[in-house]
């Protein structure tokens, strides 16, 4: 049983009661909203007579329909204009905080509520989105939720469920030049697999996740849920807090070295116990790709493809499987595996710091023929910074498309979408049969500043290369 963890601390601190299914009934400090996954909540709350608990501490955003090239209202799908209206008029009825189109706030869900300052330590977090992980990386315990559990939030502030186990993610070291925290995460997916992490929480802890930024740390966490953890963190730090001071939200004046007082003590113990404990040496972590059809199907990009037989098992079924979607050769190098589309953006790494490492490695070069690349920035405020910083220029002149923020071509409900075979490398999280938007479509995984050297090459290419 873990025991002074930051999870048990957070856990016990929010919960109400033990239900008679043995679930925990737990306090949700902040809700997160957005067009997709709440219109039926609100409708089953209507049907019920039942009123939002707790509007104050439920925010909305609109992202995963959201057209990228062409915002203005009413929107040309008719579908995704009545989404946005219908959370328009949820939000208005009840008193909610809407960050719309044009309110200089609007974004990914997952990228707005950090920047704004909501998401905080030692909070429990929920959103009708997978990727709530994500704001694990304040030491918050954020977890992604259904359709009638957003229901349950809305009207009663809480949500039954069953105690997690602790895992402790140690990786230790500095990563080598041209490794990011996506190859972090991809390393760690591959090595446990995608099932690894089911029934525990994942906390990352070790000297490279202490180096790392808030930005860093998100992109990780975002992705445990693609390990099959439910949640996963990293203990708040000094990192935490500057990054936290003086946004919206953050606690203000003497609230706020009350709350670092209060975050200091959530941290996991030194002498916690884990239920399980995996370490990994940071330098030997590579650019890493998936060839597959889930994200732990992922290797070095200066790797061959597994060949079935080298591959354990239990993986060769989804192997053989992805062998045939995908069209990889087992045994044969991904380097140089030629691309159709780059996509840079996502919950995953579409914030600034991921715009400023792939925009160094497009800079000077050129969109290579043949190859449709583009930048989404994850919010309006991560595209007015770049903006600031002539990023929007570097990739422009490079030859990739600039767009306005949203989800785009992560899970393609909006007009950014694969075509028939096309092979994307794309930032986002998920590489699954049809994600991005064609039944038939492929992805593969990377950080933006491989995705930046895919699109200027015309294929799988290893950045390091092009930093040198
Ligand atoms: S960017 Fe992708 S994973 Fe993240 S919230 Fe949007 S659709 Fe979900």
């Amino acid at each position: 049983m873990s025991k002074g963890t930051l999870f048990d601390k957070v856990w016990d601190s929010h919960t109400v009661g033990v239900l008679p299914s043995g679930q925990t009934q737990l306090f949700i400090g902040l809700h997160l909203i957005h067009e997709v996954t709440s219109p039926q909540a609100f409708a089953m709350l209507r049907e019920r007579g039942l009123k939002v608990l707790f509007p104050e501490r439920t925010v909305a955003t609109v992202d995963h329909i959201v057209p990228t090239d062409n915002q203005a209202r009413p929107f040309s799908d008719r579908l995704a204009e009545e989404m946005i209206q219908a959370l328009e008029d949820n939000c208005k009825q009840n008193g909610i905080t809407f960050y719309n189109i044009g309110s200089g706030s609007q974004g990914i869900v997952h990228v707005i509520a950090p920047e704004q300052g909501l998401t905080q330590p030692g909070m429990t977090i929920a959103c009708g989105d997978s990727h709530t992980s994500t704001h694990g990386a304040f030491g918050a315990i954020a977890f992604g939720i259904g359709t009638s559990q957003v229901r349950d939030v809305l009207a009663s502030q809480t949500l039954a469920l069953a105690k997690l186990k602790v895992r402790k993610i140690e990786v230790n070291g500095t990563l080598q030049p041209g490794v990011y925290a996506k190859d972090v995460i991809l390393h760690v997916i591959r090595t446990l697999g995608v099932k690894g992490g089911v029934g525990y929480a994942y906390e990352y802890a070790g000297t490279t996740f202490e180096q790392m930024s808030m930005e860093e740390r998100m992109t990780v966490c975002n992705m445990s849920i693609e390990g099959g953890a439910r949640c996963g963190y990293v203990n708040p730090d000094r990192v935490t807090y500057e990054y936290l001071k003086g946004r919206k939200f953050a606690p203000q004046g003497s609230d706020w070295e009350k709350a670092v007082a209060w975050w200091d003590s959530i941290r996991s113990d030194a002498d916690a116990e884990y239920d399980d404990v995996v370490v990994f040496d940071a330098s030997e972590i590579p650019p890493t790709v998936t060839w597959g059809i889930t994200p732990a199907q992922g290797i070095g990009i200066n790797q061959t493809v597994p060949t079935s037989e080298e591959l354990p098992a239990d993986d060769r079924f989804i192997a053989e499987e992805a062998y045939s979607y995908m069209d990889l050769a087992p045994g044969k190098p991904i380097e140089g595996t030629k691309v159709d589309v780059c996509f840079i953006g996502s919950c995953t790494n579409g914030r600034i710091s991921d715009l400023r490492e792939a925009a160094k490695v497009a800079k000077g070069h050129h969109v290579a023929q043949g190859v449709k690349a583009f930048v989404v920035p994850g919010s309006e405020l991560v595209k007015q910074q770049a903006e600031a910083e002539g990023l929007d220029r570097v990739f422009q002149e490079a030859g990739f498309e600039w767009r306005e923020p949203g989800c785009s071509m992560c899970l393609a409900m909006n007009p950014d979408k694969l075509e028939g075979r096309q092979l994307s490398a794309s930032s986002s999280n998920r590489n699954f049969k049809g994600r991005q938007g064609s039944a038939s479509g492929r992805t593969l995984l990377m950080s933006p500043a491989m995705v930046a050297a895919a699109a200027v090459k015309g294929e799988v290419y290893d950045v390091r290369e092009l930093l040198n």
